[in-house]
């Protein structure tokens, strides 16, 4: 039993605003979510990556690679997927922003540790959780800023209502917790880019494919009915973070608002998307959210160097599909992934999705694309390497009892009877300068620079690309 992820392998170590929203309920007429008929390539989807964040490292050992999301980013420009996309350079998240969930001693802690003094902070490590699963690296705090801001600048697009879709495959940090790290993450992205989101939503929805429980988000909304968190996990009891059984429901007002699907090893394309689909219909057409954040963990997919499904690029992809064909607001986020040739296919091909355009199967030549041999496709096959220990009685069960749970939403919650959850509350009392102001150096300002500017040019992040990290997988 431990606290790590790394461990158990073994491996190398404003409110009034709510209902008369114009697109309250975007998804139809009666205000049922349902899903979409017919071609509409008509998303507005925009993309936040930084040409730095790509850059950071855990550690030479360390599974988890931020390389990785240079080259997801590579094979998006090569595939051409940029092109249908508003594509936007992150601004780095404020400590106050992070503070409106994270705890300030926390923080404090998280700016001033390097690793050149990190032993005069070394009794704090255990009350913060930093050590093995979650280092002191150089940079560890910007890295922090870059992915978080870039959720956040993600949600209040889709606040704003300037877009339909927006994707940070640097986000979805799901374990970090308001006053330690923990499972790789030290800044919760995800719940910043929800307190974003809940300033204009009524309901949001967080859902959750990482191999890992999405605890971290989950607690910070246990006990409200206005995010209603689904997580789909492997769980035994002992596998990290060791929680997300099914009887974790919520509790309060949010009681029955937390969901868990508790999955064994090797889980297949066809059991996963069969519940996947039958779960999150019934989930959306409960709870009926107004906006919907969807964290894309790529450790469930086969041969991840951490994971033990079995699920090819494909039923991953298909996941992200059957969610965007809802028509809702919706932030794509990243996750887990440690395959990280993988993890860039996969989140290539989940643009490519998310755009409409499919492509070859055959990967676009791109200075990274040694990383992909030798078979050099976008869908390796992956699955059938594991048993699948999921009986089909299992997952019938298991699907039986998620919607019998689901029975006792009633309904989608009035949003009269909304109570703010503390957390946000601060956050919500700015007054409408402090807002302006935010604004202005934010997603807004950064927008109208980069407009006055011109879009960045295709090539640009080929330049001053000085990360020829070739640490490659250990295959899982
Ligand atoms: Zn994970």
């Amino acid at each position: 039993m431990s606290r790590r992820i790394v461990a158990e392998y073994g491996v190398n170590s404003p409110t009034a605003t709510f209902s008369t929203r114009s697109n309250y309920y975007a998804s139809t007429k009666s205000g049922i979510a349902s899903k979409r008929v017919g071609n509409h390539s008509n998303d507005i989807v925009t993309y936040f990556h930084d040409e730095e964040v790509g850059n950071f490292h855990y550690g030479e050992r360390h599974p988890m690679k931020p390389h990785r999301l240079t080259l997801t980013n590579h094979l998006v420009i090569s595939y051409n997927l940029h092109k249908k996309m508003e594509v936007f350079q992150p601004r780095k998240a404020t400590e106050e922003e992070i503070m409106s969930f994270h705890a300030a001693d926390y923080i404090d802690f998280l700016k001033r540790v390097t690793p050149e003094n990190m032993n005069s902070f070394s009794k704090v490590f255990s009350r913060y959780n930093v050590g093995d699963d979650c280092p002191v690296f150089d940079g560890m705090f910007e890295f922090c800023k870059i992915y978080s801001g870039a959720s956040i600048d993600a949600a209040r697009k889709l606040t704003n209502g300037s877009t339909d879709i927006a994707v940070n495959w640097s986000g979805g940090l799901h374990h970090a917790k308001r006053v330690e790290a923990s499972g790789f993450c030290y800044v919760n992205d995800i719940v910043l880019g929800i307190f974003e989101l809940l300033r204009r939503f009524p309901r949001v929805l967080y859902v959750d494919i990482d191999i890992h429980h999405g605890d971290g988000v989950q607690e910070a909304f246990y006990t409200t009915d206005r995010v209603m968190t689904v997580s789909f996990h492997k769980y035994n009891g002992d596998f990290f973070p060791q929680t997300g059984d099914i009887d974790e429901i919520g509790s309060g007002l949010g009681k029955y608002y937390s969901l868990n699907v508790p999955l064994k090893d090797g889980i297949d394309d066809d059991s996963y998307i069969y519940l996947f689909k039958s779960v999150m219909e019934a989930v959306i057409n409960s709870f009926r959210p107004s906006a919907i954040v969807l964290q894309c963990g790529a450790d469930s997919l086969g041969c991840d160097r951490l994971g033990c499904f079995n699920l090819s690029i494909k039923a991953h992809g298909e996941c992200v599909r059957f969610i965007k064909d809802f028509k809702l607001p919706l932030l794509v986020l990243g996750g887990g992934g440690y395959t990280i040739r993988n993890v860039a296919r996969c989140w290539a091909y989940e643009t490519s999705i998310l755009v409409d355009q499919e492509v070859s199967n055959d990967l676009p030549y791109n200075e990274y694309i040694d990383y992909f041999a030798p078979d050099y496709k976008l869908h390796p096959h992956l699955s059938g390497k594991l048993e699948n220990m999921n009986t089909r009685a299992y997952i019938q069960n298991l699907r039986i009892k998620i919607l019998d749970h689901l029975r006792y939403l009633n309904g989608a919650p009035s949003v009269q009877m909304q109570e703010i959850p503390p957390d946000i509350q601060g956050f919500l009392e700015m007054n409408d300068e402090e807002e302006a102001e935010l604004l202005a150096d934010s997603s807004a300002g950064k927008e109208q620079k980069e407009k006055e500017r011109g879009r960045r040019p295709d090539n640009e992040w080929y330049e001053n690309d000085q990360d020829n990290d070739a640490d490659m997988d250990i295959e899982g």
